[in-house]
């Protein structure tokens, strides 16, 4: 917390921290996974590069520089002995007033490392998952700006996977204003048809690192993937769908909207760019870019 170790217990802030009334901080989500080199921090420049991004976006100061930000990550990571765990930094305004305008504001930073399971489960990694169109919308680039990772951001994601998991869905899928395929509350997704890939294009989703991983990757093995605009009917027309994240990894989709996606199982496609990532991340095959950041 703003560039001292403190003990889980003890990293309080005031109830009357700013962001905490009126929703404006920024964040990061980032994983570390155990390599045969040691605990190594996937894509860790291209989250800290988004996080300044973000800060840039909504006006918010940033207390620290990169540098300092990267070897806290690794730091936390370090100094808490994990293997692999999720990241979180984040960076918000403090209880220095309240109201609406931010000039008078401190901004803080803290970053947090604990294990996380797939977030969509072992079982949907391995078997797929239900999803659900949700009756929220996207927000529109003009009331949200959508290519920072904004706390406030994640109220309408919130909202869609409520609505997802009364249905007995675990994933919500979001439309845009003008009813194209958006993304998911926490991630972004992917379709196949035969073996073309297709992804929204990234105009009014959160650009995804995950996503851009995974582009790079099916291009290695000869597939294209057309970003752009997308249906809800190709959706649940595709041969394979799936959906991509930091925290939700590559999870495969077997069920849109009550409708099988596919045979109902992951499809070849998933299943390759799932072994090429996963073989990646933990160091068994060199990344084609410098993906690895070792703690
Ligand atoms: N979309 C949303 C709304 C998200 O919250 C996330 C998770 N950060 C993603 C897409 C996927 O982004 P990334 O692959 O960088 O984690």
């Amino acid at each position: 917390m703003d560039g001292e170790f403190v003990p889980w217990a003890e990293a309080r802030v005031h109830v009357l921290t700013h962001s905490l009334h009126y929703g404006l901080s920024i964040f990061e989500g980032l994983r570390a996974y155990e390599t045969p080199r040691g605990p190594a921090i996937f894509r860790l420049h291209e989250h800290i590069e988004r996080l300044f991004h973000s800060a840039q976006i909504v006006g918010l100061s940033m207390p620290f520089d990169r540098a300092t930000l990267s070897e806290a990550c690794c730091a936390v990571v370090r100094n808490n002995a994990l293997t692999s765990c999720y990241i979180r930094p984040l960076c918000f305004y403090g209880a220095d007033g309240m109201g609406l305008h931010t000039d008078h504001l401190r901004s803080h930073a803290m970053v947090a490392a604990w294990a996380w399971e797939p977030y969509l489960g072992e079982e949907g990694l391995r078997k797929g998952i239900r999803v659900k169109t949700a009756s929220f919308r996207r927000q529109h680039s003009n009331s949200a700006l959508c290519k920072a990772k904004a706390s406030s951001n994640y109220i309408i994601s919130m909202l869609a996977l409520q609505e997802a998991r009364m249905a007995e869905c675990e994933e919500a899928l979001l439309l845009d204003n003008d009813g194209f395929v958006a993304e998911g509350s926490g991630e972004n997704i992917f379709l196949v048809h035969g073996e073309q890939l297709a992804t929204p294009d990234p105009a009014c989703i959160l650009d995804g690192i995950t996503r851009r991983s995974v582009i790079t990757l099916a291009g290695e093995q000869g597939w294209t993937v057309q970003e752009r605009r997308i249906t809800r009917d190709e959706v649940y027309t595709a041969d394979e769908v799936f959906l991509t994240g930091t925290a939700a990894e590559l999870t495969p989709v077997r069920e849109v909207d009550g409708r099988r996606i596919g045979t109902g199982e992951p499809g070849n496609i998933t299943r390759q760019l799932q072994t090429d990532f996963f073989a990646i991340v933990r160091g068994q095959r060199p990344p084609p870019e410098d993906w690895l950041s070792h703690v």
